[in-house]
């Protein structure tokens, strides 16, 4: 089956990487999926989406400042590394992910398309003041909402949360899914709309489809080629198989 995938990579184009929390399970980053109890102590509304954190930013950060840490420290993968290493050989021409966790970025991919954004950098809904979850960090945890600039209690980071228009990210994620002529679904369930959507754009406009994940996707009956299984062995043997270090 990894052969097949390895074949139909040698005889692409235009490969473009579709990627979710599946990714980096491996890096140490739960899935929403398979992290049961990651709403135990809260309502998702409350803690992820935008209504949520204007009307109570104190509560948003007390939720996440801990997991956001466990982000920062997390490092990349061989699914993160495969993906990299296909792109300097010029096999890969950009990667779309919902990850918001800048791996891909760290093992040296450089036409990432974010389309949920990023953690790693943060802003002020009301003047515009920017700076890194480090630095924000770096002061009192319970005022990491307000603004040094302009003390609205306002500074947010640069993740979609519900209730938000997803980033200008989303467009270029179109425009690549479009170009493709290989699409890799990696680590998703392809249950959240609209990226899951960029699957079947991309198919419309002539592109093969692989899915690889642990489970079966709403894709899968209509995909090229399935694999299930785990993808830091996927895309050890890969990477062997396309000479990708
Ligand atoms: P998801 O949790 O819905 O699906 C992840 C899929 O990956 C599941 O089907 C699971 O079976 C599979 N998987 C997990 N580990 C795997 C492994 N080692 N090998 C093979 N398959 C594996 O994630 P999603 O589709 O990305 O959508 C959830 C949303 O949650 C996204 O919007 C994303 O932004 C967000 N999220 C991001 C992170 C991150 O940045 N790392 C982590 C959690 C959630």
């Amino acid at each position: 089956m990894i052969r097949d995938l390895a074949t139909l990579v040698e005889e692409a184009r235009h490969v473009v990487a579709l990627t979710g929390a599946g990714v980096s399970t491996e890096s140490g980053i739960p899935d929403f999926r398979s992290d049961a109890g990651l709403w135990q102590d809260a309502d998702p509304m409350d803690v992820s989406s935008i209504e949520g954190f204007e009307a109570d930013p104190e509560r948003f950060y007390a939720f996440w400042k801990d997991k956001f840490a466990s982000l920062v420290s997390a490092t990349p993968n061989d699914a993160h590394r495969l993906l990299a290493g296909l792109e300097s050989r010029g096999r890969m021409a950009a990667v779309i992910t919902q990850n918001i966790d800048g791996l891909h970025q760290r093992a040296g991919s450089s036409n990432v398309h974010e389309v949920h954004g990023s953690f790693r950098t943060v802003h002020c809904l009301s003047c515009g003041y920017a700076t890194s979850i480090e630095e924000l960090f770096a002061k009192d945890p319970n005022e990491a909402a307000r603004c040094p600039r302009c003390d609205a209690k306002r500074v947010k980071p640069d993740v979609v949360l519900f209730g938000e228009m997803l980033p200008p990210a989303f467009g270029a994620a179109q425009t690549a899914a479009r170009e493709a002529d290989l699409l890799i679904a990696m680590g998703s369930s392809l249950a959240v709309y609209p990226v899951a959507g960029l699957v079947g754009e991309a198919q419309h406009n002539g592109a093969k489809i692989a899915i690889l994940n642990r489970e079966s996707t709403p894709f899968d009956d209509d995909a090229d080629l399935v694999i299930h299984g785990e993808l830091g062995k996927l895309s050890r043997e890969l990477m062997t198989l396309l000479g990708v270090s």
